[in-house]
C-alpha cells in the first residue's frame, strides 16, 4: 500500500484487518441485528453461529448470497489483531473465558482508535494541509499511544472526547484541501439527506460530504475529487465511472458498501471490491 508518511503509528498496512491473526472478534464482540445486512440477531459477546472453532468464518465465500453482506463491508482497521495479539498477548476468548468479556469491551474502542489512525495518517500526507501537520502528528502519536494501553485502562478511556478533538482537526485539514478545488457553487452537503439522489455526472469536486446520506444515490460518472467523504454513507450508491482518485478520508468499508465498476477511479490506497463485477 503506498504511503508517503514516515514514523511510528503511520503504517497503513498495519491498519488493515488481518483475520488470520485475530480471534474472530468482530464475529463475537458486536451486537448484530437481523436486517438486509445480517440474516440473524446476535447479542454482543455471543459468537456468530457461522464462526468456526479456528475463528474463521464458515461461509466466508458465500456471505453475500447467504444473507450476510454486512460482513463484507465491515472493517476493523486492524483493531482485531492488535487486541488479540498485543492487548491480550495471544490469549483467545475460548481458552480464557475469564477475560473474554473484557476483550469484547476493548475491541470496539480499539476499532475507533484504529479508524482515527487511518484518517490521521491520510491527513499527514495531504500537502495542502501542511500547516496542520505538526498538530496532526501530535494527534497521531497520542492516538497510537492509546492503542498500546493495557486492557484495564480502556475502561476509563474517554474515546468520544478524543474522537471529537481529532474530528475537528480532520475537518480543518479537509477544508484546506477542499479550498484548492475549482469552486463554482455551494459545496456544503455535510450530513445532507441525499438518499437516492440523482447525481449522475455531478461535479462534486471539493464538496463537503461529511456524514452525508448517499444511500442508493446515482453517482455514476460523478467527479468526487478533493471531496471530503468522511463518514458518508454510500450503501448501494452507484459509483460506476466516478472519479474518487483524490477524495478525502474514503475507506474500503465505504467502497465495499457501494456499487461500482471497472471504470470507477479509486485512490491508490484502496482496492476495487470483488463484487464490482460489471
Ligand atoms: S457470518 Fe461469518 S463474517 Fe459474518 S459475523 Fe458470522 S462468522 Fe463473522
Amino acid at each position: 500500500m503506498p504511503d508517503n508518511v514516515q514514523g511510528p503509528g503511520t503504517d497503513r498496512a498495519a491498519l488493515s484487518a488481518d483475520c488470520a491473526n485475530c480471534f474472530g472478534l468482530c464475529c463475537v464482540a458486536l451486537t448484530l441485528t437481523r436486517s438486509a445486512d445480517f440474516a440473524v440477531d446476535k447479542d454482543a459477546g455471543k459468537p456468530c453461529r457461522n464462526l468456526q472453532e479456528d475463528f474463521r468464518c464458515g461461509i466466508h465465500t458465500e456471505l453475500r448470497t447467504r444473507g450476510f453482506p454486512g460482513c463484507t463491508v465491515y472493517d476493523c482497521f486492524g483493531a482485531g489483531q492488535k487486541v488479540s495479539g498485543e492487548t491480550f498477548r495471544g490469549q483467545d476468548w475460548r481458552s480464557a473465558p475469564r477475560t473474554a468479556q473484557q476483550m469484547f469491551q476493548v475491541f470496539p474502542v480499539m476499532r475507533q482508535l484504529h479508524e482515527l489512525l487511518w484518517y490521521l495518517t491520510e491527513a499527514l500526507s495531504l500537502e495542502a494541509a501542511r500547516s496542520l501537520h505538526h498538530e496532526i502528528r501530535r494527534a497521531l502519536d497520542e492516538t497510537e499511544r492509546l492503542t498500546h494501553l493495557p486492557a484495564d485502562a480502556f475502561r476509563e478511556l474517554d474515546v468520544a472526547g478524543h474522537r471529537d478533538v481529532v474530528a475537528e482537526l480532520l475537518r480543518r485539514a479537509g477544508a484546506l484541501v477542499r479550498a484548492t478545488a475549482p469552486r463554482k457553487k455551494k459545496r456544503d452537503h455535510r450530513g445532507a439527506d441525499l438518499i437516492g439522489a440523482r447525481l449522475r455526472g455531478a461535479d462534486l469536486r471539493g464538496a463537503d460530504l461529511r456524514g452525508a446520506y448517499l444511500i442508493a444515490a446515482d453517482l455514476t460518472g460523478a467527479d468526487l475529487r478533493l471531496a471530503d467523504l468522511i463518514g458518508a454513507d454510500f450503501r448501494d450508491a452507484d459509483l460506476s465511472g466516478a472519479d474518487l482518485t483524490t477524495s478525502l478520508f474514503l475507506t474500503q468499508s465505504q467502497l465495499n458498501a457501494a456499487g461500482g465498476d471497472a471504470s470507477t477511479k479509486l485512490p491508490p490506497s484502496l482496492g476495487r471490491p470483488t463484487h464490482w463485477t460489471r
